[in-house]
């Protein structure tokens, strides 16, 4: 983890882009409350296909016109080069200097491969310095745990060397709550001469089902002792709730002792949980 003790600890907000006019006022509400701590930026999920892709360019552009500095997150599978450069271009248009870029997921049974001008998120992160030098501010994600597509531990993490390579500027990972997991990714990479922010991301836990089919889908692991315990409170939300803002404040203090670059929050569109744990870091 030495490497990461030279970095600026950043401190950032992810949003979705919600389905209808009353997830777009609660997404403004919410905002407005997370955006008092002064986040370094709010970044904005995006999806394939293209009714998400829209509300993703609307709830960017609301953000911009608040004056809040936007990551627009951007997929490349299923897309041009052209349209994703035409994207791209309306984002430096409006001023945003910061991207999230990913490979991202077909909707399922559309098939891996084959659609699409790009295959992985190393192609974009090139096709944009390519395009537009050093414009962009470039975060990639990263897999403590591993993505679950990878063919070994060691395959993925010199896939993630090649982002980097290619040109990102820091990375969010997905999120865990095996902190071992993480201080082990980064210690790899280390070794291999990655150099930049390795940031962690962090998800509240306020929903036992949701965080289940979450994790099972991303790859990440929930630890059996969290698991059980939060089994155990069944439908009392409120327990699940305040278990959930002590286990992960917890270990965000404990990511940040041992010079974790800043944190990541995926908020849900929910203020509360990441406001909690913000104020029980003390930050
Ligand atoms: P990649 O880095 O391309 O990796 C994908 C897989 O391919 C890995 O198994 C890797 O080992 C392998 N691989 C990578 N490069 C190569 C190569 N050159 N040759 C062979 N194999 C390779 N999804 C969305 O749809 N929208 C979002 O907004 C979104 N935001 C996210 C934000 C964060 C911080 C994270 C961690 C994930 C996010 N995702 C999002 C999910 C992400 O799109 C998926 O996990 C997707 O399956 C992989 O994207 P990636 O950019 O990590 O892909």
């Amino acid at each position: 983890m030495d490497s990461q003790k030279k970095f600026e600890k950043t401190f950032s907000f992810e949003l979705f882009p919600p389905k209808t006019e009353a997830g777009m006022e609660k997404l403004q509400a919410n905002v407005k409350e997370l955006a008092a701590v002064n986040p370094l930026y709010f970044s904005v999920t995006y999806g394939a296909g293209g009714s998400t892709q829209e509300r993703t360019f609307q709830s960017v552009e609301w953000l911009v016109s608040q004056k809040l500095d936007t990551a627009p997150h951007l997929s490349c599978i299923g897309s041009s080069r052209e349209e994703i450069i035409e994207i791209l271009e309306h984002y430096k248009s409006q001023g945003i200097h910061r991207v999230v870029a990913l490979r991202g997921d077909l909707p399922s049974g559309a098939g891996l491969g084959g659609i699409g001008d790009l295959n992985y998120a190393n192609e974009l992160v090139t096709l944009i310095r390519e395009t537009f030098g050093d414009h962009f501010h470039i975060e990639v994600a990263a897999y403590p745990e591993f993505h679950p597509q990878a063919p070994s531990a060691e395959a993925d993490i010199l896939n993630f060397k090649r982002k980097v390579d290619a040109g990102a500027n820091a990375a969010i990972t997905q999120y865990f709550y095996n902190p071992d997991a993480y201080y082990r990714f980064v210690d790899s990479c280390e070794k291999l001469g990655v150099d930049i922010p390795i940031v962690p991301g962090i998800m509240p836990i306020t929903n036992y089902t949701n965080l289940i089919r979450f994790s099972d889908a991303c790859g990440a692991e929930i630890p059996r002792w969290i698991r059980k315990r939060l089994e155990g409170y069944g439908d009392d939300i409120a327990s699940i709730k305040a278990f959930g803002i002590e286990v992960v404040s917890a270990m965000c203090d404990t990511l940040l002792r041992h010079d974790a670059p800043g944190l990541h929050f995926y908020t849900m569109n929910q203020s509360e949980p990441a406001l909690k744990i913000w104020k029980n870091l003390g930050l």
